[in-house]
Parts: structure tokens; C-alpha cells; sequence
């Protein structure tokens, strides 16, 4: 199979959907690769490595969709990317179709067959393809947390590790899911003091015994969110009810009772966001200050370390990639209805539930 790896063109988009390592995989395979010069030149993946990978390079992004049957991609096709997509193009990325009617029916047009990476699903009931996101947001938001308590980035004065003599910061985690916990696992080797707040009793006692210890955890209500947030000095709202916006669990009124200078990290700002005073932000201007308390509300945290977030995502896709180059979409769907789940577009259509019924189109 020829497959067609394009530069990513959202503005500070690093990231691109397949790693040299990757390239060297499909090439062993007997496999053509086809990426566009400069594709990973923002992460420091040289044309060269490519090459030396077994790659070939092309000059324009044209020339790479006209010249492979499958597209691996990072961020969702703009609409002219959508025009060069042809009935006998796979293309596999993250597209996140149920709030983008334009681009849906765009990729409806093109007849292309359209794999989501975020609605690929496992055997235990997850998202494969979202969790190493997941996974990268919950890490970055304790050192961005840790950043902003510092006074000269406007935060409060804070050391969250302590130091003897000196207690340590406290940082309260709402929502114990992929994000939460790898906030926790970060927040724990700063030696703060961390608690998670979860709605499920039994993720709770997975975390408890996960942690031996060392994080405490807490029933979700509404009066211990409101505890929490008063005596923390870094809160992180990491909830996600699938399918919906995320529930605002603090309030305008709650900031006021905060400590001046603590800072909230809304990982689920993608989602609206879990407090009432966030708006989303970029990592051109990350933070913004209400009542004196220091908001990070950036939708694309793994942006900014696109380099791990690349061979994060690369990682999770390349058995994908590698089943859907080897047997071809159709038979490699077929064997595997946890990669079936992704089809999102094909021959025209809508081709999942949950997306034709957010979009209300047919299914
Ligand atoms: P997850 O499903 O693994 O975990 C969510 C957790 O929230 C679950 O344990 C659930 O029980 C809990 N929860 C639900 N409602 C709650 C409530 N009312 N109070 C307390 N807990 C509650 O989700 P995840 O993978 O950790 O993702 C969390 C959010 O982060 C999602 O919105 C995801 O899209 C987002 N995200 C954002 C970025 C970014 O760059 N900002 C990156 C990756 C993921």
C-alpha cells in the first residue's frame, strides 16, 4: 500500500502521523511511505531521517494525497485537505466530527472511508487512540501548575514539594480517569499532597489501592468540592462524562473562598470546561487571572510537548496502521471491531451512530 503522511497546518501543530520508526515498520513490510518535506521538521524529524527510514518525500501536499491510498494524519483535515480526498482513500487521524458539520460533509463529499482515531475502542471499554493524550495533559498539568504558583509567574509563592520543615503544596484532582491519575502520579513524585475527587466508588478504590497511600481520595459531593477547592493551592479539573459537556463542579462564588494565587488547570476545557470562570486559551497567552486566582485553560496541552506527544500517539496507532496497510480497511476492519468502532465516513455516509446523531444526519 502506498501511504501518505502530509504536514500538519493547524497554526503550532508539531505533531505529524507518523514517526521515521514508524515509516521504517511499514517499509520492512514492503510498504510505500510518502511524506511531505518538513512534515516533522517542527519536532526535529529531518527529511533525512525519513529518507533514511525508507521514505520517499514530496514536495506538496498535493502530490502526497494524489499518491496514497491511506492518509495517516495527526489533527482533523481543513477543508481543502478534504477536497483532495478521493472514493478510494482510507484516511485514519482524529477528527472529532460531532461538533464540525462543515468538515463531515465535506469527508461525506469526498467518499472517502474516514477512521477516527478517538472513537477506535479496546477490550476493556476504552479509547485506545485518546488515552495517550489523556495521558500527557494529566502529567503537564502539575508542572504547568507548579509553574504558575511561582510568584514571578504571578502565583502565590509556592514550593509544591515542601521542604523540610515546610509543608507541601496541596493539589486537588477532580475527576480519578487516564488524565487524573497521571496528574496524581506526577503531583506524588513532586511530593505534594494530593487528592482526587471521583464521582465512581469503584475508581476510587482502584485509585486507593493503586497508590498504596500516597494520594488520598474523596467522594465527589458537592461540599467536598467546595472544601477542596478552598484550602488548595493547585486544583485540576480532569472529569469527563463521555458524550457530553463537562459539568461545571466549580463555581464563580467558590473562587472567592480560594487561596489568592492558587492556580486551576482545566484539562477538560475541550469538553466547556469543569469550572464556571473557565474560557479556553492558547499556548500563545495559557492563563488568564479571576478573583486572583491564575486559570490554565489551554484545549491542546499536548501541543506543547509535541515531540513525546507524537511518539505517544505513534505508538498507539502504528498496530492500527500496520493492520490497516497489511490487510487493506475493509478486511482489517472486519477482523477487528475495536478498529470498525473508528469508522466514522464512507461512501457518502455517516457510517457511526453517535456522530450522524450529534450532527443529525442519517446513519
Ligand atoms: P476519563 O474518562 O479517563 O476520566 C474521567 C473521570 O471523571 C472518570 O473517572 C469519571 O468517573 C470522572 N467524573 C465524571 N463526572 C464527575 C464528577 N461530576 N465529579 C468527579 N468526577 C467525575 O477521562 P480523561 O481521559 O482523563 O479525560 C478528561 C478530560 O480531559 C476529557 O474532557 C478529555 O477530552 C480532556 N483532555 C484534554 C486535553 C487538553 O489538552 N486540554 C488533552 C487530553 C484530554
Amino acid at each position: 500500500m502506498h501511504i501518505g503522511v502530509p504536514k500538519e497546518i493547524k497554526v503550532h501543530e508539531y505533531r505529524v502521523g507518523l514517526t521515521p520508526a514508524a515509516v521504517a515498520e511499514l517499509a520492512a513490510r514492503g510498504h510505500t511511505v510518502l511524506v511531505e518535506t518538513g512534515a516533522g521538521g517542527g519536532i526535529d524529524f529531518s527529511d533525512a531521517d525519513y529518507i533514511a527510514a525508507g521514505a520517499r518525500i514530496l514536495a506538496t501536499p498535493e502530490a502526497v494525497f494524489a499518491g496514497s491510498d491511506m492518509i495517516v494524519k495527526v489533527k482533523e483535515p481543513q477543508l481543502h485537505e478534504c477536497a483532495w480526498l478521493k472514493p478510494h482513500h482510507v484516511l485514519f487521524t482524529y477528527l472529532h466530527l460531532a461538533a464540525d458539520k462543515p468538515q463531515a460533509m465535506a469527508l461525506m463529499a469526498s467518499h472517502a472511508t474516514c477512521i477516527a482515531y478517538e472513537t477506535v475502542t479496546d477490550a476493556n471499554g476504552g479509547l485506545p487512540l485518546l488515552r495517550p493524550m489523556s495521558e500527557v495533559a494529566g502529567r503537564m498539568s502539575v508542572q504547568v501548575g507548579a509553574h504558575y504558583l511561582e510568584k514571578e509567574a504571578g502565583g502565590r509563592g509556592i514550593l509544591l514539594g515542601g521542604v523540610p520543615g515546610v509543608a507541601p503544596g496541596r493539589v486537588a484532582i477532580l475527576g480519578g480517569g487516564v488524565s487524573g491519575v497521571n496528574a496524581a502520579q506526577m503531583a506524588v513524585g513532586l511530593r505534594a499532597d494530593v487528592t482526587i475527587y471521583d464521582i465512581s466508588t469503584a475508581r476510587l478504590a482502584e485509585i486507593d489501592q493503586m497508590f498504596d497511600g500516597r494520594v488520598k481520595t474523596v467522594f465527589a459531593s458537592r461540599a467536598a468540592i467546595a472544601a477542596a477547592v478552598e484550602s488548595a493551592h493547585v486544583v485540576i479539573g480532569a472529569v469527563l462524562v463521555p458524550g457530553a459537556a463537562a459539568p461545571k463542579l466549580v463555581s464563580r462564588s467558590m473562587l472567592s473562598k480560594m487561596k489568592r494565587g492558587s492556580v486551576l488547570v482545566d484539562i477538560a476545557i475541550d469538553q466547556g470546561g469543569c469550572f464556571e470562570t473557565s474560557r479556553a486559551t492558547t499556548h500563545d497567552d495559557p492563563v488568564y487571572v479571576i478573583d486572583g486566582i491564575i486559570h490554565y485553560c489551554v484545549a491542546n496541552m499536548p501541543g506543547a510537548v509535541a515531540r513525546t506527544s507524537t511518539f505517544a500517539l505513534g505508538n498507539a496507532t502504528l498496530p492500527f496502521v500496520l493492520r490497516l496497510a497489511d490487510a487493506g480497511a475493509a478486511a482489517a476492519m472486519a477482523a477487528d471491531p475495536h478498529l470498525a468502532a473508528g469508522l466514522n465516513v464512507a461512501g457518502g455516509h455517516i457510517r457511526h451512530k453517535a456522530v450522524a446523531e450529534a450532527l443529525d444526519l442519517p446513519f
